[in-house]
């Protein structure tokens, strides 16, 4: 997929900051971000975590740093991560200095709780020497009450002033090495606080919807938000501040890159029909199945289950590889093209080796060597079907044909 070709808003142009391998903001590619929630004091849980959430789609990993046993542990985290990682930093002063001591790739200041100048611009002097980029990481829940007053609550104009704010203090010193995020746990307010920032800062903005909870509200909610913000072309990086296991955080940061069209797909995507009356099989089952099995091959492919051979192949056409059901059977289709029929027990089976063929050989490799008889019964099966169920598979004609039967 071309990721440029995506009909969205064009992104907005921003300066571009490099937090170590990974660059954000500019042309750079959107990078998901997602929090341990181990004790960064435990490495050995902690490094754990950041693999499952980089293997899951994160690009960079935040850990807070809120004690001198979780600045050692940076100490000894961050060579061994396979991705950037940042030190989230509240209250403490020496905390920022200590994460920046331990080699951390960047830093995260709440301007909520970090309010002292000359201790912010003693953390960004420092951050400037050693090349270490900083988040102002301003928070709805968490601003600095003079702000509050001033603005009447939390607003979107408040949370930008927040950040204006810090960025002047970062400015006295000549630092300017900055994302910036202007989260709240209302949506509506973090997507006017975001598109006020955006038009205030040329700085890569990190976008969230902060304390959103758990699944499936949090994920609605962070959607809504961040899905919102990127296809208006605002946005250089993101996190889904989930009341769930981070791989969750990650994994959905991903996905919805994906489904935007703003990342390359790295793993499967699996869709399927809702099911209707039409359905030959037990649709929510077999595409559970189908997502568990191929989902731990996690093959960059997208793979259709349709609950009836009757609109199926025909609807996720575009789907690489898809499967539809029959009269007790499975019709197998590449890209709407029916393959080979296969019995219905065997449709999770069938699907699971046609994807690694299909990563093998190719497409057209598999299109050439499909059962040149598969097209015929799967014709038979779609007739009889709609012998059976008519083209109204809730039998709405007959129903309004007896209503007026009754009204003659
Ligand atoms: S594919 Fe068939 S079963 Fe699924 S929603 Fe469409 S008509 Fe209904």
């Amino acid at each position: 997929m071309d990721v440029s070709a995506t009909p969205l808003t064009p992104r907005r142009r921003t300066r571009q900051i490099s937090l170590g391998s990974v660059k954000v903001g500019g042309d750079a590619p959107i990078s998901v971000q997602s929090m341990t929630t181990t004790k960064t004091g435990d490495v050995d849980a902690t490094l754990q975590q950041i693999y499952a959430l980089a293997a899951a789609g994160a690009d960079i990993v935040r850990c807070t740093c809120n004690d001198v046993a979780a600045a050692e542990g940076l100490a000894q985290i961050v060579p061994r991560s396979p991705v950037p990682i940042v030190a989230d930093i509240h209250f403490h002063v020496e905390m920022a200095l200590a994460a920046l001591e331990a080699g951390v790739d960047g830093l995260r200041l709440n301007p909520g709780n970090l309010r002292k100048p000359e201790e912010i611009k003693l953390v960004a002097s420092e951050a400037k020497d050693r090349g270490v980029p900083i988040r102002i990481g301003v928070n709805a829940g968490s601003l600095h009450p003079d702000l509050y007053a001033r603005f009447g609550g939390a607003t979107p104009e408040a949370l930008v002033e927040s950040a204006r704010m810090e960025l002047a203090y970062f400015q006295e010193v000549g630092f300017d090495d900055v994302k910036i995020s202007v989260k709240a746990s209302s949506v509506a307010t973090m997507i006017a606080a975001y598109r006020l920032a955006s038009e205030t800062f040329d700085y890569p903005l990190h976008l969230g919807v902060t304390e959103a909870g758990p699944l499936p509200g949090g994920l609605l909610k962070g959607t809504a938000g961040i899905g919102t913000l990127l296809a208006e072309g605002i946005g250089d990086t993101l996190r889904y501040s989930l009341t769930a296991d981070p791989v969750e955080e990650a994994r959905a940061g991903r996905t919805l890159l994906e489904v935007l069209g703003l990342r390359e797909r790295k793993g499967l995507d699996l869709i399927a029909c809702p099911s209707c009356g039409r359905a030959e099989v037990d649709v929510i089952k077999i595409a559970t199945e189908a997502q568990a099995a191929l989902g731990a091959l996690n093959l960059p492919i997208q793979v259709a289950v349709m609950g009836c051979v009757v609109n199926g192949p025909g609807e996720a056409r575009h789907a690489d590889l898809g499967i539809a059901a029959g009269k007790k059977r499975g019709h197998l289709f590449i890209q709407g093209q029916i393959i080979r029929v296969v019995p219905e027990d065997e449709m999770v089976e069938a699907l699971v080796e046609e994807a690694k063929k299909i990563l093998e050989q190719g497409v057209e490799a598999r299109l050439a060597a499909r059962d040149h008889s598969a097209e015929a019964e799967a014709a038979a099966d779609r007739a009889a079907l709609l012998d059976d169920k008519g083209d109204d598979a809730n039998r709405v004609n007959a129903k309004i044909e007896r209503i007026r039967r009754r009204g003659d």
